[in-house]
């Protein structure tokens, strides 16, 4: 593929510190997505972030279309959560003991969030899914787990799984130290397939304690589900006495302040939450309702704990966040906004017919060169992401910002203003010029 004359732009002090970095963390990074594997050059180590810009260790200035991976639905140094966060961090910065902030922000969410009636604050999206794995094992004295291909569910052991060869498999490890049994009580099926959910239901019947599902599937592309596929999940595991949980990391607070549950009206039995609850912070939740949550230590048997659980900094970010998201018209803006910026990337890329389909929902984006409508792992052509790779160098190029891996999606934030989503469109325009020159 030809790439730009356009000089790249010097990312000498970034590859400075990846270089430091490798001494010290495996790969130079604390999560593996970090590292820039699928597209060029080393990771660009960021210093600053306000608003929709970031700017990192050489002085470039990106529009961020990253957003942190999702959490800052507001942009970067968002006054309010900022003003939050100094506030209770006065008063110290974590105690082990219950803080009125816990109560605040669960009061926050369950007088607005109609899906779940109580919860359990833990620190990340993983702890969150973890958690609500076992409890519905607890719950329906179950152990088996159904998940959907090209779902990501956080690093828990018993969701590292790939689906092995079939329509309705055991799954196999997909990281090295999750052990085979683990993998023996997860069945992977593809998304968007009645037949191999029916398939798995009667091959393990009274044996699936919970089938699990991304709100809208976004972390290997944007696999959108239609409606009465979900709510199709919801009958079948009713009928079956087995859960739907719902993991909304991505989606919860994001689709809506109802998540992807109220975008579906459908009523999962437990639905898990991260990124944007904590405002930037690392926190997570699983919530469901009174009676499942019953089941949670100390209440009930299923034991889940954290020190830092619940903590009081964590807390404070996430009122300051989500209490802004409850403005009204807050998410009809947001959607709008991002509406129009999809449509018009979708016009210009179809006046030159070039074979670029971008995907949404709400206010979440990913750009796939494909012109198939795709709603299943599979169907995304691996070969495709070479475009992707110089994509995103172009992009850098002209001062965007996205995630470095071609099955992410992108988020658009309250804090991209018309003039910044222009200056995105122009480079993205250029940027789609080249790769298909
Ligand atoms: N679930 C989903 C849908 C996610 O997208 C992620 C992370 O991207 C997780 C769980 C894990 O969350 P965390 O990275 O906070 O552990």
């Amino acid at each position: 593929i030809n790439t730009t004359s356009l000089p790249d732009i010097s990312r000498a002090q970034s590859a400075a510190l990846y270089e430091t970095a490798l001494h010290y963390f495996p790969g130079g990074v604390n999560s593996p997505v970090r590292a820039f594997k699928s597209v060029f050059g080393t990771p660009l180590f960021i210093k600053k972030g306000d608003g929709c810009t970031v700017w990192d260790a050489d002085g470039n200035q990106f529009v961020d279309f990253c957003c942190s991976w999702g959490p800052l639905i507001l942009g970067h140094n968002n006054p309010v959560v900022k003003q939050h966060v100094l506030q209770a961090i006065d008063s110290g910065m974590s105690f082990g003991a219950p803080t009125e902030l816990e109560n605040d922000l669960a009061s926050l969410i369950l007088s607005n969030n109609k899906k779940i009636e109580k919860l359990r604050f833990v620190s990340s999206g993983t702890e969150a899914v973890m958690s609500a794995i076992r409890l519905a094992r607890g719950y329906t004295k179950r152990d088996k787990i159904l998940k959907f291909d090209g779902c990501y569910h956080g690093h828990v052991d018993s969701l590292l799984v790939k689906a092995g060869s079939g329509l309705v498999t055991f799954g196999e490890t997909s990281s090295a130290g999750v052990p085979k049994g683990f993998a023996d009580e997860t069945i992977v099926i593809p998304l968007n397939d009645k037949e191999a959910v029916k398939a798995a239901f009667d091959q393990f019947p009274g044996q699936i304690a919970a089938v699990i599902i991304e709100g809208i599937p976004a972390n290997n592309g944007l696999l959108i589900q239609t409606k009465e596929y979900i709510q199709f999940l919801r009958e079948v595991t009713k009928t079956n006495q087995s859960l739907l949980i719902f993991d909304e990391v991505i989606t919860g607070f994001r689709l809506g302040f109802e998540g992807a549950a109220a975008y579906y009206d459908v009523n999962p039995d437990i639905i898990t939450y991260g990124k944007i609850i904590g405002g930037g912070m690392p926190v997570g939740a699983y919530g469901a309702s009174a009676e499942i949550m019953g089941h949670v230590s100390p209440e009930g048997s299923v034991y889940q704990a954290g020190t830092l659980s619940g903590n009081p900094v964590a807390m404070a970010a996430g009122i300051g966040q989500l209490s802004q998201l409850l403005q009204p018209g807050f998410y009809k803006k947001l959607n709008a906004k991002a509406a129009s910026f999809v449509e018009c990337i979708q016009e210009f890329a179809n006046n030159r017919g070039y074979k670029f389909k971008v995907f949404t929902a709400g206010s979440m984006f990913w750009f796939a060169f494909t012109d198939q409508n795709i709603q299943a792992a599979a169907e995304i052509d691996a070969s495709s992401m070479t475009y992707f790779k110089v994509m995103h160098r172009e992009l850098l190029n002209r001062g965007v910002y996205l995630g470095p891996s071609g099955y992410e999606i992108g988020f658009i934030s309250d804090a991209h203003t018309a003039a910044d989503l222009d200056k995105a469109k122009k480079a993205i325009f250029d940027s789609l010029d080249i790769v298909f020159l």
